[in-house]
């Protein structure tokens, strides 16, 4: 009688495990496939555009600027299906080849289950799976950039970009690991309420720190010259109430001929952050537009808005972390053993993305209301919409941006709205 059973019920969990992983490969294939059926949809859109410049933007490209703005889009297009299909392999690999359990065991079974070496134990994980993306970092920055005359990168500072990268991940990823494992030790079954409040708390001090001491790391950063441009976007700031001494000008041309602006920090930290390549590209009201956007998204409180919202959604994913490390079946369709929950991290992040790419059209959609909203905020405060208009067009001519994407894509992919919906937002205002 108990012996049946007991063959009865081992078939049946055997399925779930199935079940589970044939639902993870299902989830990472729509995926893929989804992926690079945007490429394709977008890439069709662009070339059936590409005979003669649309005449909504006739006055922003040349004919040549436009076609090289085809091309660029299209190297870019492609690179990004090959690079879809080869993450999609490390992943099958990482997920179902059996090699993580064993590197697990090994690792375990060596140096113990102590935090620090289960901290370890995932910190080589992460690394091991960005060293297969080094490669397309690199052709993407020296063969597909250098092309099209962005590339202004030395390989010798790429790699020390990369060695930065690791050495922060070893003094700041490292530790906030340990301590959420430590905190799993400690705290017991609520263990996931302390873990999202440490990282929240790592998180707000990353946002008052990153502008002081992250980014000084990789970019020298300096007030803005005295001049007529000083003066101008001065008494922009303080028309708007902002603390002029956070405006800053940061040498990007170090790195690339692509020109932007950022708004980052908080409080007393904040910070306006101008390209160099920005400061030569744009004209004195242009660039005081675009600053005045960038003050749009301070006086909207979007960062504020944005970190709301990002701890609110980490919160529900470490508590489908707490659930999930009880699930017998998560663990087993992957190979693993239940007990640690160091497998339950790993599978998260590993499986996390792979939902999360089907949110991504309603985040970027949130993101495109901020930007209408900062670019009114800037046409109100300029009193006008052409010096933003006309800033707008200069730089996605010189950024070589698309002004054709397929709306599927846009809508799956912009965090920005395409410089014709920006246009068409600003002048339904002053209408
Ligand atoms: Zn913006």
């Amino acid at each position: 009688m108990k012996a049946s059973s007991a063959a009865s019920r081992k078939p049946n969990k055997m399925i779930f495990h199935s079940f589970a992983a044939l639902a993870a490969l299902v989830l990472i294939l729509a995926r893929w496939a989804a992926q690079l059926w945007l490429e394709r949809l977008n890439q069709r859109h662009v070339l059936a555009h590409a005979g003669a410049v649309p005449d909504a933007f006739k006055e922003v490209f040349n004919a040549a600027t436009y076609a090289k703005s085809i091309q660029y889009t299209l190297a870019k297009s492609r690179l990004n299906q090959v690079e879809s299909s080869y993450d999609l392999v490390i992943l099958l690999i990482v997920l179902f080849s059996g090699v993580v359990p064993w590197g697990f065991n090994l690792f375990i079974g060596r140096l113990g289950a102590s935090a620090w070496a289960s901290a370890a134990f995932l910190f080589a994980v992460a690394l091991a799976l960005a060293l297969p993306g080094l490669p397309f970092d690199w052709h993407a920055q020296f063969r597909l950039e250098e092309r099209f005359g962005f590339n202004t990168t030395t390989p010798k500072l790429w790699w020390l970009d990369r060695f930065k990268e690791l050495l922060l991940a070893v003094v700041l990823g490292y530790p906030l690991l340990v301590l959420v494992l430590k905190l799993v030790e400690w705290t017991g079954a609520r263990w996931w309420w302390w873990a999202w409040g440490c990282v929240l708390g790592f998180q707000l001090l990353m946002v008052v720190l990153a502008p002081i001491l992250i980014l000084p790391l990789f970019n020298k950063f300096t007030p803005l010259p005295e001049g007529s441009l000083h003066e101008r976007l001065l008494s922009l700031a303080r028309r708007t109430g902002f603390r002029a001494q956070s405006i800053q000008i940061m040498d990007g041309s170090k790195r690339s001929r692509h020109s932007n602006a950022f708004f980052t920090g908080f409080g007393r930290f904040r910070k306006i952050v101008l390209f160099d390549t920005l400061i030569q590209q744009l004209a004195g009201p242009e660039l005081e537009a675009v600053l005045a956007h960038e003050i749009g998204h301070y006086k909207k409180k979007h960062l504020l808005k944005i970190l709301i919202w990002s701890a609110v959604s980490s919160l529900a994913g470490f508590y489908l972390i707490s659930i999930l490390a009880n699930q017998a079946w998560f663990y087993r369709a992957f190979g693993f053993e239940p007990g640690s929950i160091v497998p339950a991290l790993l599978l998260f992040g590993l499986l996390a993305g792979v939902i999360m790419f089907w949110f991504s059209p309603l985040a970027h959609w949130w993101s495109r209301c901020y930007e209408y909203q900062a670019d009114a905020f800037a046409a109100t405060a300029m009193g006008e919409a052409r010096p933003l208009i006309g800033g707008l067009r200069k730089l996605n001519e010189k950024n070589l941006s698309n002004l054709t994407p397929h709306p599927f894509y846009s809508g799956f992919y912009y965090s920005h709205p395409t410089l014709l919906e920006r246009e068409q937002a600003l002048k339904r205002m002053s209408d």
